[in-house]
């Protein structure tokens, strides 16, 4: 992939069409070859992205190119975090769902995932899989939510390709753009299953 913009705005279009990414919440981005990445400019919608809506920066935090003077999304600390964590990603996606805020409300700590078939999405092979979503606490400075995912990914490498913010949503990465995709999917999905089994009196 060398520009990886259209398809970022279709990302968006699917994620908004299902209410993960409203009143211009959350963001996306994906590297080029070079290790530099596209991401989305701060306070556009991401249900209806155009090329001119991201902004190109090296994982350091250095803006390339900004059409219009675009400014990179609020959130880019995070990106750039999982990006310096992990050469190896190439996609990270960052949505607002109201699962992820529920769920994280009926759990302190991290959060124990539900042991079923979904957790394969994250290609997690076990019979009744026990794995952690990792959870940060959402003070108002984001770079400092970076930070402490920095810190604690250096020396303990997540369970699952997922972090969760409290109050706030979910991150997911991939080594492609379609697998970050796809994680974001089996996340909301699992975290969803979360919230319907607390209504309804599951244990897991
Ligand atoms: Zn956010």
């Amino acid at each position: 992939m060398t520009d990886p913009r259209d398809a970022l705005a279709a990302v968006g279009r699917s994620f908004y069409a299902r209410g993960w990414m409203l009143g211009t919440g959350g963001n996306l981005s994906a590297r080029l070859p070079d290790g530099t990445f596209w991401i989305t400019a701060s306070g556009v919608p991401k249900g209806r992205l155009e090329r001119e809506h991201f902004v190109r920066m090296t994982v350091e935090g250095e803006i390339l190119e900004a059409p219009n003077g675009a400014r990179p999304s609020a959130e880019t600390s995070l990106h750039q975090a999982i990006y310096a964590w992990s050469p190896d990603q190439q996609a990270c996606l960052h949505v607002h769902t109201v699962s992820a805020v529920v769920a994280a409300r009926l759990h302190p700590g991290d959060l124990p995932l539900p042991p079923v078939e979904m957790v394969k999405g994250y290609g997690i092979f076990h019979e009744r899989p026990r794995v952690c979503m990792p959870v940060f606490d959402n003070p108002l400075a984001v770079p400092e939510i970076a930070q402490a995912v920095r810190a604690r990914f250096a020396s303990t490498p997540p369970d699952v390709p997922v972090f969760m913010i409290r109050d706030h949503g979910i991150t997911a990465w991939g080594r492609s753009l379609n697998q970050a995709f796809n994680r974001v999917e089996v996340s909301a999905y699992l975290l969803d299953l979360l919230v319907e089994g607390a209504r309804t009196g599951v244990e897991w």
